[in-house]
């Protein structure tokens, strides 16, 4: 699939539900939150229908994220049947990783079972080492529980761990050279992400907004110059460097600041309640539950996935037009 921009769509990131344990400030509301629906979510049958369509078209990887994927219910079953879609290549899950720990059945961990269904990464949320901060902007203080999720995904063998952080002008900016090292000594691929103004809530104050350039220059006040690393490249937006004197390199994701972000964007977004997005930051999108249930055939649901690669915006509005309108839990990270 190709877009009118030259962008070649292989990547699906897959809502699986609108529920999390945790309540990040950038994310979530922090009033009472509505969950959707039962009927209004796609079952697993449903997702994995529409994956397995999309990998007709050209799809070879997905994400599993959310809200927190951890927290539907018998989500190991869905997972469980995904590497029948014999096109894909690669399967990876967002996280806040405060679940992988649980006991899936007795002597397994939900981490291990993940692995064995054959995911090769999973890209955990951690903005801070600083318990109180954690609580401040996850709303949970859930940090030893993440921790150890963490230690669960390294020991479960996945060929790449890596650590997502939020940046937060007075929240995390102090702990950035901390996460670098807790990555070091764990082998884990570390990478800081710019504010986007996807919740409700407008957080993308001057006072929140970090620039990754700040956040470079903050870690190489530390650790000396930063190598760039443009041959590495891990199937998104990151631009990644090399610590100097370390064999160790950490990303960084720069959605607001980035002028050329979008430029080699792969993806499409299936949301838990069956709607496709071509852009995360963009308010379009269309409604692919409806034929599902009105009982299309794989050729129509196909056409439906070509039409929306069609309506694919040059780039995200996050600069110009967009106001914080559905949160990100519902969207999909
Ligand atoms: N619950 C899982 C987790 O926390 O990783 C998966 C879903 S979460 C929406 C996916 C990613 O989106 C996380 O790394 C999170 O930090 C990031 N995210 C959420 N809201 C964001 C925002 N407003 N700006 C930048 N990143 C955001
Ligand atoms: Fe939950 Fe992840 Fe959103 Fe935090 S970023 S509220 S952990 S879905």
């Amino acid at each position: 699939m190709e877009d009118r921009f030259g962008h070649r769509i292989s990547y699906l990131r897959v809502s699986i539900t609108d529920r999390c344990n945790e309540r990040c400030t950038y994310c979530m509301p922090q009033e009472l939150q509505e969950w959707l629906p039962r009927h209004d979510i796609l079952t697993f049958e449903e997702t994995l229908r529409l994956i397995r369509i999309a990998t007709d078209l050209g799809v070879t990887k997905i994400r599993l994220t959310g809200g927190e994927p951890l927290t539907r219910r018998d989500v190991i079953q869905l997972f469980r049947q995904l590497p029948s879609l014999t096109r894909l290549r690669d399967i990876g899950l967002s996280t806040n990783a405060t679940l992988l720990t649980r006991e899936v059945e007795p002597g397994l961990t939900m981490a291990q079972a993940v692995r064995r269904c054959g995911f090769r990464s999973v890209n955990i949320s951690l903005d801070t080492l600083d318990r109180a901060e954690y609580a401040k902007i996850t709303g949970r203080d859930l940090l030893p529980a993440a921790l150890a999720g963490i230690d669960a995904a390294i020991a479960a063998g996945f060929p790449q761990v890596k650590i997502n952080c939020v940046l937060m002008r007075g929240r995390n900016a102090s702990g950035l050279t901390k996460l670098v090292d807790f990555a070091a000594e764990r082998n884990l691929l570390l990478r800081f992400i710019e504010l986007m103004p996807v919740s409700t809530t407008d957080v993308l104050t001057e006072e929140n907004f970090l620039p990754v350039a700040e956040a470079r220059r903050t870690i190489e006040a530390k650790f000396g110059s930063l190598i760039p690393q443009p041959e590495f490249k891990t199937n998104g937006p990151a631009i990644y460097y090399q610590l100097p004197g370390r064999s160790q390199r950490i990303g960084f994701i720069g959605a607001m600041t980035n002028l050329h972000f979008c430029e080699s964007c792969n993806k499409l977004r299936l949301t838990c309640d069956g709607k496709l997005r071509p852009c995360l930051g963009s308010y379009l999108e269309f409604d692919i539950m409806k034929p599902l249930r009105a009982n299309a055939s794989d050729d129509e649901l196909r056409q439906f996935f070509l039409d929306v690669v069609e309506r694919k915006p040059e780039q995200h509005d996050f600069r110009t037009t967009y106001k914080p309108d559905r949160k990100m839990v519902a969207i999909g990270g």
